[in-house]
């Protein structure tokens, strides 16, 4: 999300007549897109202002903040930038940069992004969330969810296959509740539903969906579609049911494994992918063995793990963080094993099988591509063939839990 963010924020700087740096020492304006999910990566922000000051004292820049911040955080760091703003106030930031006040009347959403990749795009449906997941800052620092137009996504989406684009990424907090804030239901579906109609070569994925709001005629709807891979993050977050209710996430474990069992009913080749916390206050052995059981009993294709960390403001940061460290350590250890141990299997049952995948890095001798499912393969080519962007055949020569590596058909 902050990755699409900046995409549109770059626009508001480019139309002020500026352009990007990747160097700071050159840079006059200085804009950092923060992220509150964890503490850690604001933590990286009070590590970088020592530098900047150092580079203040030596030429004339301006520290510029936006994204996903905390009260407690913005009062400590609007000491410290010279202009803060919330990410959708673009106006604020074109009025920083002395542009005029008409420019003003462009939204947030109507910026054209300066995409930074050839063939890969974020598009945003969404912007903030109703849910107050009892550990998550989101709808403190982006507010209540706000729906894009149908239509304005779907130009979006229309204009960036038309440019060849292969893969885009459609971006919510909760895209299972996109357009209920616009009094229409099951919108969500309607809108891939139209977005697969569009004629091209490409791929679109979604994220993120919320296990209470997964509705019947989605999952109906998904094997049906050409251009999304049958791919679905369904973050669990946690296996008991005492956790998931402490996280107010209003599922329980026999309603996420019946989802489960549903969608792979209606879709048996689906790659399934997840979100997991560990050491969530009040987590107990018992706890934790119920969520290791249901990794082990859905084997997932791809687990991103976190160990608990309170964000100020949030509910849960209200009680008492009662984890030690090492035993957050030890459950992320864990899981991870649970995780390599199904990927070595999964991934070694596709040696010798032909599939198509998006290049999407070149690196001394070797390309690196996406599968569908969206697994790594690395394919050795000397030639260093031009191949970047592209969808290339190839067959699976080989695996482990983490990579596949493949030859070009
Ligand atoms: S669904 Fe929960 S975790 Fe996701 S953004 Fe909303 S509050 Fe945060």
């Amino acid at each position: 999300m902050n990755y699409s963010d900046a995409e549109r924020i770059i626009t508001v700087f480019n139309n002020a007549g500026l352009s990007q740096t990747d160097q700071e020492r050159d840079a006059d304006y200085i804009i950092t897109i923060a992220c509150s999910v964890r503490q850690t990566a604001i933590d990286r922000i009070f590590g970088k202002i020592k530098d900047w000051n150092k580079l203040k004292g030596q030429k004339k820049v301006s520290l510029i903040l936006t994204g996903c911040v905390l009260e407690k955080d913005r009062q400590k760091l609007s000491k410290i930038f010279d202009l803060v703003f919330n990410i959708q106030d673009t106006a604020k930031l074109q009025e920083y940069l002395g542009e005029k006040k008409d420019s003003e009347k462009t939204p947030f959403f109507s910026l054209t992004p300066k995409y930074q990749s050839k063939f890969r795009a974020y598009v945003p449906i969404s912007f903030g969330c109703n849910n107050f997941c009892s550990y998550c800052a989101v709808p403190y620092t982006r507010g209540p969810e706000k729906s894009r137009s149908e239509k304005e996504v779907i130009e979006e989406v229309k204009k960036l296959i038309d440019s060849r684009y292969k893969e885009i990424t459609l971006l919510g907090q909760n895209v299972n509740s996109y357009g209920n804030d616009l009094g229409k239901k099951d919108s969500f579906t309607r809108l891939i539903s139209k977005i697969d109609k569009i004629p091209g070569n490409y791929r679109v994925y979604f994220y993120s969906n919320h296990p209470k709001d997964i509705s019947n005629n989605l999952i109906n709807v998904l094997p049906k579609l050409k251009h999304f891979p049958p791919y679905l993050h369904l973050p669990l977050q946690s296996g008991s049911d005492k956790i998931i209710s402490a996280m107010n996430r209003h599922y329980t474990q026999t309603q996420y494994l019946n989802l489960v069992k549903k969608i792979k009913k209606k879709v048996p080749n689906i790659t399934l992918t997840t979100d997991i916390i560990v050491g969530f206050p009040g987590e107990t052995d018992e706890d934790f063995r119920e969520t290791k059981k249901l990794m082990e009993l859905i084997g997932f294709s791809m687990a991103f793990i976190a160990q608990y960390s309170p964000r100020p403001q949030t509910i849960s940061a209200k009680v008492s963080d009662n984890v030690p460290k090492t035993e957050k350590e030890k459950r992320f250890q864990m899981l991870t094993k649970v995780l390599a141990k199904n990927l070595e299997k999964e991934n070694a049952r596709l040696v010798n099988k032909k599939m198509e995948v998006l290049i999407d890095e070149v690196k001394k001798e070797n390309l690196y591509g996406r599968t569908g499912s969206y697994k790594v393969v690395e394919i050795p080519d000397n030639q260093q063939a031009n191949f970047l962007g592209q969808f290339v055949e190839i067959e699976i020569t080989g695996s482990n839990a983490w990579k596949l590596s493949g030859k070009i058909l």
